[in-house]
């Protein structure tokens, strides 16, 4: 038996938005990762399942490792037409959103959410929502993927039996991604017990990881090389690793979207790295975008919201800069001594 996270409250207050709902719409952040576009796509096969109708609208495009997902090529991608998006969202009378805390993290969508007055529920697990988002507020930081959630609350509401196989595979797909391959944040007990529900519902686990972490392009490992070899820096005294990649240096590498994903975690594999920072260009909307990861108590999410407009998890967290990719590197070591105590207190 699961325990009963969310609340009765909370379970009683979902059921009655989803069952007065024909037409529902799932959004989920910018640069949909594994669990923003697995989470969505749970709810979206469990809708589905119990004869509702649903579509999954996120703000931009997702990894093309992920489109093996069922219906994946469904969803709807607001940077690609974004009247689309308008009308899909003018004629629901449900907003599901999953996997994020404030509004800005929808980027396109945000104005579109905001003047929408159809009922809203969140689903999330970052720290400090923005509760004015939605009417009913699902949120857990403690559990590991907004897909956990899903799950929990499909169960909790009573259609344990409707979570299809796409539905399953789906949320198995985010907790998969969302704690690295059950490698962080994969500590409690009961993420193994959804496992094995899951796998009852016929998902194939082991195929899952290949088809996501063996269906890369070969751009990708080139400019993982490429990082390694020539983009990494070390900072022995902070435990900590900068990379850095220029659009040019992308576009030299025919790099797609997705294929920078995870660069940020390869420099754990040396010993004694604690705080990993991955710094890249993005003209297309104006900014650097910056992910940060970290290793035991050091809090990746405080130096994101402190210093880099942004926020996120313990150990995964991201920003933004509106400087060059110089200026924000030379930001981002001005800062790093505040943490020095910090970094140097985790035990690895
Ligand atoms: P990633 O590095 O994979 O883009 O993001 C890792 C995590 O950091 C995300 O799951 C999200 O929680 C958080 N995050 C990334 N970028 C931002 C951002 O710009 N703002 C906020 N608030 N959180 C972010
Ligand atoms: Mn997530």
């Amino acid at each position: 038996m699961l325990s009963k996270i969310i609340s009765e409250e909370n379970v009683k207050e979902a059921y009655s938005l989803i069952k007065h709902a024909e037409n529902v719409v799932i959004v989920s952040h910018m640069g949909p990762d594994g669990d923003a576009v697995g989470s969505s796509l749970g709810m979206y096969h469990f809708l589905k399942e119990i004869n509702k109708k649903a579509t999954v609208v996120l703000p931009n495009d997702f990894p093309a490792y992920f489109k093996w997902m069922p219906d994946s090529d469904a969803i709807v991608i607001a940077e690609d037409g974004l009247d689309k998006a308008v009308q899909i969202l003018k004629y629901c009378d449900l907003l599901i959103m999953i996997d994020f805390n404030e509004l800005g993290r929808v980027n396109v969508l945000k104005p579109l959410i905001e003047v929408s007055n159809v009922p809203k529920l969140l689903i999330d697990h970052h720290l400090d929502p923005d509760v004015n988002m939605a009417d009913v507020v699902i949120s857990h930081p403690d559990i590991s993927s907004a897909s956990e959630l899903v799950f929990r609350l499909i169960c909790r509401m009573g259609f344990a039996q409707q979570i299809n196989k796409s539905c399953a595979e789906s949320i198995y797909t985010g907790m998969m991604t969302d704690t690295g391959g059950f490698t962080y944040n994969s500590n409690q007990s009961e993420i193994y017990f959804i496992i094995a529900e899951l796998v009852r519902k016929g998902i194939d686990k082991d195929l899952i990881y290949r088809k996501i972490n063996f269906s890369h392009t070969e751009s990708r490992l080139r400019i993982m090389g490429f990082c390694m070899y020539k983009k990494m820096r070390i900072y022995p005294k902070y435990h900590t690793a900068v990379i850095t990649l220029t659009e040019e240096e992308m576009s030299r590498f025919q790099t797609q979207t997705g294929d920078t994903e995870g660069i940020v975690n390869l420099p754990f594999s040396i010993k004694g790295i604690v705080f990993s920072a991955f710094f890249r260009e993005d003209k297309k909307h104006g900014k650097i975008k910056i992910s940060f990861r970290s290793q035991g108590s050091f809090p990746a999410n405080r130096v994101a919201s402190e210093h880099f407009n942004g926020g996120g998890h313990l150990n995964a967290a991201g920003g933004d800069t509106r400087l060059s990719l110089r200026d924000t590197v030379k930001r981002f070591m001005e800062v790093l001594p505040e943490y020095e105590q910090l970094l140097n207190e985790v035990k690895i």
